[in-house]
């Protein structure tokens, strides 16, 4: 038994055996993904949940080849593949292959990047990325940050870093005027202001942080689905007017469903007025960071006070891969807790590099390396360049959508989103679009054809492509467009009782 379990652990000794099992695992994905035909099989939880359920968990296999034999079962034949250029749903990209090498050796090596002494390089190497990001954004000299989990904890730290400020801001003012501020009393009266279509991980926040239910404002947004300036004004003097408190104001740069950017220069204008907190949302629209050719439409965003950026979205890199960075560095002691075991103070005196003094976690994977690795081997503006294309596609998109008469497209996006609905002929079936919609979103992620994501706008059920898949052609997309429709349309005529064959309420596309 002992020797059994030794065999496994991954030494000196057994090089050998770590070279197999992964490249045995390797073999069977490549292989996988060569054969994949659709992005998914449309398995449901109840055909798959038995399979797992029957695997005795006190019975191992030993044997690598079984086990991935068996994993072939329960995991890699029905999962969801977002390199499949049907797969036109969420914010997951294709990943980018220097990318898996650097997760290959970063699980291997298994640095942990709380502290110097648990990384020695890997913190290097980190913050050279920070600073490579700073620096791309233009957040200044004194610009830090760290890597995060992901957009949702990014913006999470960001927040709290921005109530503590805030606080720390009333409670100097208090002092001096001669009173104290309890945090009890100061939370309930703190505000955050985001779009109406920013992102949900700033309620979460809020709530994590001890606010109010109330406290995350929805400022109005355009036609576009960019933060009106104009309403943002208002909400500030508004919450001024009322004695409370804004903490934050949170733009955003690629909003989730409609891909767009608000207007960061005026936004900032305002914050700086206001003497507010900004805070870009830039988990999506952070690829133009590298893109050789838009980066324009993030300008102002070198004026926030911290920014998100999720690299697992539009860096092309494996979830997960995301950092928060802010213009001070030295707001960063708000996520500051010296332990004796750990990160004495005297270290930080010593200056010895510990990344645990920045971050929320304390044990944290080594996710810089796989950036670093497609800069060194790809570049930034091979990066860059592909998400450019998605865009263009899904300006492409855009114009097909706007030309065929069985559609109805919302905005057209800054990014890579499109947001649109299958629109049944006027007349009865017209009222069946809600549910014509969501029909046709199940019924052709249960064929496997294609995954499309869904979201409401105004209350009514859309549709929406979020395309990060260069290898996602126009062709592809009026491919799934006609499968929409055909799956919208039978469902409106069944509902109407119009037999298959008759079809006077399947529209005919145009041209
Ligand atoms: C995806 C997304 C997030 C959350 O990021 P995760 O990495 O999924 O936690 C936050 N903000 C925006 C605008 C996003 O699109």
């Amino acid at each position: 038994m002992t020797f059994q379990g030794r065999s496994h652990l991954f030494n000196d000794r057994n090089v050998d055996h770590y070279r197999r099992s992964l490249t045995d695992g390797v073999t069977r994905v490549a292989t996988r993904i060569a054969r994949t035909e659709r992005p998914f099989t449309g398995v449901t939880p109840d055909e798959l949940a038995p399979e797992i359920a029957g695997i005795d968990l006190e019975r191992p296999l030993s044997d690598p080849a079984a086990a991935l034999d068996e994993l072939e079962n329960v995991y890699l034949r029905d999962a969801v593949y977002f390199h499949h250029p049907r797969y036109l749903a969420h914010l997951n990209c294709p990943v980018v292959i220097p990318a898996l090498l650097g997760e290959a050796v970063l699980t291997a090596v298994n640095s942990s990047l709380d502290t110097w002494d648990q990384s020695a390089g890997g913190t290097l190497i980190e913050r050279r990325l920070i600073d490579w990001t700073a620096g791309r954004i233009g957040l200044g000299e004194a610009a830090d940050g760290v890597f995060t989990s992901g957009g949702s904890q990014s913006n999470f730290q960001a927040l709290l870093l921005a109530r503590e400020e805030a606080f720390a801001r009333a409670a100097a003012a208090a002092a001096y005027a001669g009173t104290t501020l309890s945090k009890h009393d100061f939370l309930p009266r703190l505000r955050i202001l985001a779009s109406e279509a920013g992102h949900f991980s700033v309620q979460k926040s809020a709530k994590m942080l001890g606010l109010g239910m109330d406290a995350v404002v929805t400022v109005e947004t355009d036609k576009d689905r960019r933060m009106r300036p104009a309403a943002l004004a208002r909400e500030l003097e508004r919450c001024r007017a009322e004695d409370l408190v804004v903490m934050a104001v949170v733009a955003t740069a690629g909003t989730t469903d409609f891909g767009s950017i608000d207007p960061l220069p005026r936004i900032a204008d305002l914050c700086a007025w206001a003497g507010v907190w900004l805070h870009v949302d830039a988990a999506y629209g952070c690829g133009l960071l590298a893109s050789p050719t838009r980066r324009h439409l993030l300008d102002g965003i070198e004026r926030a006070d911290s920014v998100t950026v999720d690299f697992h979205k539009s860096f092309f890199q494996p979830v997960s891969s995301s950092a928060v960075l802010v213009r001070d560095g030295s707001v960063l002691r708000h996520a500051t807790y010296y332990a004796d075991y750990l990160n004495p103070a005297r270290m930080a005196e010593q200056r010895i590099p510990n990344q645990v003094d920045k971050s929320i976690q304390t044990t944290r994977r080594f996710d810089a390396l796989k950036l670093w690795l497609t800069l060194r081997i790809m570049g930034a503006d091979a990066i860059g360049a592909l998400f450019d294309e998605v865009v263009d596609r899904a300006a492409q998109a855009h114009d097909l959508l706007a030309d065929d008469p069985r559609f109805e497209v919302v905005t057209k996006s800054q990014l890579s989103t499109v947001v649109f609905r299958y629109l049944p002929p006027a007349g009865p079936g017209r009222e069946l679009a809600d549910d014509a919609n969501l029909h046709a979103r199940e019924a052709i992620a249960a064929s496997g054809d294609a995954v499309v994501a869904g979201t409401k706008v105004d209350g009514h059920h859309y549709l929406k492509f979020t395309l990060l898949n260069p290898e996602t052609s126009l062709d592809d997309i009026a491919h799934v467009l006609e499968l929409l429709a055909e799956h919208a349309g039978r469902f409106v005529n069944k509902k109407l009782g119009v037999t298959e064959n008759s079809g006077p309420e399947l529209h005919r596309k145009a041209g």
